[in-house]
């Protein structure tokens, strides 16, 4: 355990997360005198003068001054310094949008956030690659649209997102469907006169619905949506166990353009640790499946840093992704979320390495540089392995607009079903730009009997927004 003793606590959030960046698997908690055992380690940050300065400037300060003493107290840095919580692609867009330097973005980087080079180049690089992709779109005049189905074979040890057994929920999926379709009903006519440029099914796991309700669910979307814009519709078909033939065909019939196969890893010891259960075999079976079915915009999600995974074991998974031939792949350094099972039980799994490295890392990246693909997005999450971050990596032409849209905050996305979070970008005179969320519940049962209430809460003045400008 480590203890925070500190006496402002306007600076407590700040010195919580950068605390958990260097000891990412230990509990950190305020110090308050008691109950305090020799093996814990008690931290007490320094507050700077308050006299004259900006908020902004305070915690500046502030996380340098904790950052050199964390530094120095475990003889390590971080890849990404003292940065935490913005994207870092994000900075860079904004430095390059302002006319600053390559030069000096990556001094930037190294000086003021103690980022490595290495890093400061990805950022500025997936900047530059974010900005040409998006120069050509007039993304602001238009929005996207996030439906989530949240139901999957079984409950990932890591998971965070909003996922319920298909099994267990097996008899409301109809109910849960229905009330979907009335908020794509209710939504598309609101957006009538807007243009709807990207489509993303995610979840959960979307294929786990029957080939009929993707056929109903797709038929109802093309039913109420314009799809005449559309430049981009994927599909996550992220665990193999849910995919049938006659699934894939479906989403072929409806012009279902990408689709993401997830292995995560290509070690069937450590699927069986994460509570995958499906097989590797299963992997390779459906990409198969995919490409007979003409799907050929296949990605492929790995995670770095599950548990008990050597690097031997990673560059096994490498070698035969690369054999899979995807067109792109998203390398994400595995994040323990405060509500995932994996931290939940984290006492069950403390023989097990969670740990990420700069050769795990670079494997990952020289893997998708072999496969003739380029990163284009990233982002990052607290409580990452390594402190490390979360790449997507697409041959030129193939890149998914949603996740750079998304990830950068470039354009409105409005999100349907349970846990699903609608985020609108509002542009500003000053040219900064306003964000506003409008939450659905999280639970399925809460979604389907308030569904009234969902779609009254897009039908105020943030949802409005997007109707009038
Ligand atoms: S497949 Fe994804 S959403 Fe489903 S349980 Fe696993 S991590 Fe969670």
């Amino acid at each position: 355990m480590i203890y925070l003793n500190i006496d402002d606590r306007e600076f407590y959030d700040d010195a919580v997360v950068l605390v958990r960046s260097f000891y990412p698997r230990t509990e950190v908690g305020e110090y308050d005198g008691q109950n305090v055992t020799p093996e814990d380690i008690i931290i007490r940050p320094d507050i700077p003068e308050k006299e004259g300065r900006s908020r902004s400037e305070l915690h500046e300060e502030f996380k340098t001054d904790l950052y050199k003493k964390l530094e120095k107290m475990t003889g390590r840095t971080l890849p990404w310094g003292k940065l935490t919580g913005v994207r870092p692609s994000k900075i860079a867009v904004n430095l390059i949008e302002n006319k600053t330097s390559d030069e000096d973005i990556i001094k930037l980087f190294m000086d003021k956030h103690y980022a490595s080079e290495a890093k400061a180049k990805l950022a500025l690089g997936v900047a530059h690659k974010e900005l040409g992709l998006l120069g050509q779109r007039d993304y602001i005049n238009g929005y996207s649209l996030y439906i989530g189905i949240p139901f999957c074979p079984t409950t990932c040890l890591y998971c965070s997102f909003t996922s319920y057994s298909i099994d267990k929920w097996h008899d409301r999926v109809e109910e849960y469907l229905s009330a979907l379709f009335c908020e794509m009903e209710f939504v598309a006519a609101k957006l009538k006169n807007r243009r709807l440029d990207t489509i993303y099914f995610g979840g959960g796991t979307p294929t786990t619905l029957s080939a009929d309700q993707l056929d109903r669910l797709l038929g109802h979307m093309e039913k109420c949506f314009d799809m005449s814009d559309i430049v981009e519709l994927t599909v996550e078909a992220g665990r193999p166990d849910s995919l049938t033939i006659d699934k894939l065909k479906v989403l072929k019939a409806h012009n279902v353009g990408r689709i993401s196969i997830n292995p995560q890893t290509m070690n069937q010891a450590t699927l069986d640790i994460i509570g995958r259960k499906h097989t590797v075999e299963q992997v390779k079976e459906a990409f198969a499946m995919a490409h007979e079915c003409g799907l050929d915009n296949i990605n492929v999600d790995l995670i770095m840093g599950l548990p008990g995974e050597d690097e031997a074991m990673i560059h096994h998974t490498l070698d035969e992704v690369k054999k899979l031939a995807p067109t792109s792949l998203t390398v994400h350094s595995l994040a323990i979320k405060r509500a995932a099972a994996l931290n939940i039980w984290r006492d069950k799994y403390q023989a097990y390495a969670l740990n990420n490295t700069d050769e795990i890392i670079d494997a990952a990246a020289a893997c998708a540089a072999d496969m003739g693909m380029e990163p284009y997005y990233m982002y990052r999450q607290k409580n990452m392995a390594g402190n490390f971050e979360n790449v997507g990596y697409s041959v030129p032409g193939l890149e998914c607009i949603y996740n750079i849209l998304i990830m950068e905050e470039k354009q409105s996305i409005v999100a349907l079903g349970a846990g699903a979070s609608t985020k609108i970008v509002m542009p500003q005179d000053d040219g900064s730009v306003r964000i506003e969320r409008i939450e659905n519940v999280k639970s399925v049962k809460d979604y389907i009997e308030r569904i009234d209430e969902m779609i009254e809460r897009k039908n105020g003045d943030v949802f409005n927004y997007l109707v009038n400008n």
